[in-house]
């Protein structure tokens, strides 16, 4: 079974087939649970409706870099007020986005408003899911500066940088999103991190619909496509796929302790 840490199943990109898919489908295709993460508003309320809908799915609760425009304090206290419930099961995908935003006063604000999250996840007693585009050292210092602080853990999700950042990570008992990307002609730096962090800090992820992996990439991506990320990682690992399934599930039920097992 394989253990989806990342997915948008609210997007309307699964308006067809979104029953199916999360009430038998994916159980079918070898998909044991999946953590269903917001990123506006929007998405966090519909992500808690779909982990109530479904047995098997959770919902983390957050508000993306680039999707701040319009939140507020009383957004944060619904977040806040919700986390409680038990399938809400993380405080994402929070973080900093530096791709589209160059000016000092939108990534100050971008700084903000993930260090208030952080402080909520803390408060709240629950993992953090951090997204994090062109943005490595603010991110990096930021994250050290919490967990010596508090002690709290997390998955740096669609990871991206370098291997010695993804060991900085590490180091501190953080996790590493994989997905799609690691399949690509052209993903030489996360080939590298793969390679060099240990299998027990790694979780699979698609973060779908975006990212399907080779041999789908550019179509719609789900979480049954997850096995040719498995593959690719055992294939570079040189373990079996069987290994890396059991071994990332294990991985996320330790971060998303809230979860029950489903495989
Ligand atoms: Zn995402």
């Amino acid at each position: 079974m394989i253990f989806e840490t990342h997915a948008h199943y609210d997007d309307e990109k699964f308006d067809e087939d979104r029953v199916e898919l999360l009430s038998h489908l994916l159980r079918e295709n070898n998909i044991g649970n999946v953590i269903n993460v917001g990123a506006s508003f929007r998405g966090c309320q519909d992500s808690l409706k779909l982990a109530e809908t479904y047995d098997n799915v959770y919902a983390a609760l957050g508000i993306h870099p680039e999707e701040l425009e319009d939140f507020t304090e009383e957004n944060l206290s619904w977040i806040k007020k919700n986390a409680t419930n038990p399938k809400v099961v993380a405080i994402g995908e929070i973080g900093l986005d530096y791709y589209w935003i160059k000016d000092d006063e939108g990534r100050a604000k971008q700084r903000l408003w993930f260090k208030r999250q952080l402080e909520l996840a803390n408060e709240v007693d629950l993992p953090v899911i951090i997204h994090s585009r062109d943005a490595a050292e603010d991110t990096l210092n930021t994250i050290v500066e919490y967990n010596t602080h508090y002690n709290k853990k997390g998955i740096i999700h669609c990871y991206s940088y370098s291997k010695e950042i993804a060991l900085e990570y590490i180091k501190m008992g953080w996790y590493i999103g994989v997905g799609g990307v690691v399949t690509f002609k052209n993903s030489k730096k996360l080939v590298e991190a793969v390679k060099a962090i240990p299998i027990e800090s790694i979780v699979l992820e698609t973060d779908c619909p975006y990212m399907a992996p080779v041999p789908h990439r550019g179509e719609r991506n789900s979480s049954i496509y997850l096995k040719y990320v498995a593959e690719k990682i055992a294939e570079l690992k040189e373990m079996s796929v069987d290994d890396v399934e059991r071994i990332t599930y294990e991985n996320a039920l330790n971060i998303y302790s809230k979860c029950k097992r489903n495989d």
